[in-house]
């Protein structure tokens, strides 16, 4: 048994303590804030197998600058000269080509399926409903250029297993029969599955308890003592705590705390917008991304959560009420029937996704310092791949092999 401390109760954080507490170790988390906000809580919840394209793909760029002089575009940048965010800039480019796509699929699709399949379980195992449901996803467009492109995907998500049906509008239509859909026409990608986040986080904590786990919140780790390539102490706001093991998966700050342990970890916040309706008489019955406006929508139980936005403007909390705007104004563009007012920026969540340059986690065991893990920058997929990385990184505790390959998901692949 170890003495596992993992800094971050995200969902990252929390499934890695799951599957280390089962494992037999005694765990800790240790986190700056009280387990209620942070990234993991008002997301759109789904879990998805057919986003095995990275966020580095070709034509990112091209598309990323037509939207960066619209302020109410579903992406930003916020222009800097700050030496983080240009490295970053620079790898994404790099990475930004059909060579990095093609490698990146088969580990990025292995690791999706291993946690949905996780998901199965663990829908069976704990004791309390988190929303799950495997009703699929629609890919929705309007226009003939996005038609095209999202139906070259459905070919490309085929041929690596990952079933896609092209859908007529009429057909969108039959799947939706509550609700007037206006599409061009969709891809349905049935493996696809949704869960409930703040449902899942919020009864995780308590039942991670139960099982011995320990948390420490308030918490802030800002430093650490290093000795004999070894992290011996988190020094933190609270006081000092060792550990055997330690589990990083702090999110968008792991960048910065990377740095205090000599390791290049290159990471840019990427902000995204919800709000959620509740009591909706009619609702959508499967999860569906509006694709011209890059919106994320998810009925949960009666209430329907729209996402979106990808502002990349460094770890700040500001809400930019035009880019929430953009969102509730696809809205009737989609669902003609469908009025949603802007909503108050109170009702309006944002959340940070922990963006790395080339689209894929950092997930593995350290080279340089031999008792630490790193488990973070899952961008838009963290609550997709959290019981993955979560039991990948008990495994790695365990010196056990996990079940999917980690070469491309190598923590110190940036030096
Ligand atoms: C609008 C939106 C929609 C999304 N929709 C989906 C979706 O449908 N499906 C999907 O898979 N993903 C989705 N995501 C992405 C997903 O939410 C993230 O990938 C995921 O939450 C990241 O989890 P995490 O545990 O790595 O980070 P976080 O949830 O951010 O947790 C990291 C934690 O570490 C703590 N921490 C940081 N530094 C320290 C420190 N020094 N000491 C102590 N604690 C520290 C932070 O306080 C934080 O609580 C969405 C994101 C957004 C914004």
């Amino acid at each position: 048994m170890s003495k596992v401390g993992i800094i971050g109760g995200g969902i990252i954080g929390l499934t890695s303590a799951y599957y280390l507490v089962k494992a037999g170790h005694k765990v800790t988390v240790i986190e700056k804030g009280n387990l209620q906000e942070g990234c993991s809580f008002g997301n759109a919840g789904m879990i998805v197998p057919s986003h095995f394209i990275p966020l580095a793909a070709p034509g990112m760029i091209s598309k990323g600058i037509r939207w960066m002089f619209n302020s109410k575009s579903p992406f930003y940048v916020r222009p800097s000269l700050n030496p983080d965010l240009l490295k970053w800039g620079y790898l994404f480019y790099k990475h930004a080509n059909q060579a990095n796509v093609d490698k990146a699929i088969p580990a990025l699709k292995e690791l999706s399926f291993y946690s949905r399949s996780l998901y199965q379980q663990l829908a069976k195992d704990l004791p309390f409903d988190f929303g799950y449901n495997e009703r699929g996803l629609l890919m929705l467009y309007q226009s003939e250029e996005i038609e095209k492109e999202e139906q070259e995907t459905a070919e490309v998500a085929n041929h690596f297993g990952v079933v896609a049906r092209v859908l007529t509008a009429d057909q969108v239509q039959e799947l939706e029969p509550d609700v007037k859909v206006n599409v061009r026409g969709g891809v349905y990608f049935p493996g696809d599955a949704h869960l409930t986040p703040q449902d899942l986080v919020n009864q995780l904590v308590p039942f991670l308890k139960d099982s011995g786990v320990e948390f420490i919140t308030d918490c802030e780790v800002f430093d650490f003592k290093i000795d004999n390539s070894k992290i011996q102490t988190l020094v933190t706001n609270l006081g000092n705590y060792s550990f055997d093991e330690i589990v990083l998966a702090t999110g968008s700050w792991s960048g910065t705390i990377a740095k205090r342990l000599q390791l290049s970890l290159p990471m840019q916040a990427g902000k995204g917008y919800s709000f959620t309706l509740n009591n909706v008489q009619k609702n959508i019955r499967i999860p569906s991304i509006f694709l011209e406006a890059r919106v994320a929508v998810t009925p949960m139980n009666n209430s329907l959560r729209f996402g979106g936005t990808m502002e990349i403007t460094g770890v700040n909390h500001k809400i930019s009420m035009n880019r929430v705007r953009g969102i509730v104004e696809s809205i009737p563009k989609y669902y003609p029937e469908m009025k949603v007012d802007l909503p108050t920026e109170e009702k309006v969540w944002h959340g940070l996704r922990p963006c790395s340059p080339d689209g894929l986690p950092y997930i593995g065991r350290s080279r340089q310092l031999n008792n630490l893990i790193l488990a973070t920058g899952h961008s838009m997929l963290g609550v997709s791949l959290g019981p993955g990385t979560g039991k990948i990184v008990a495994d790695l505790v365990d010196e056990k092999k996990p079940d999917v390959g980690l070469l491309s998901f190598n923590p110190e692949r940036f030096g």
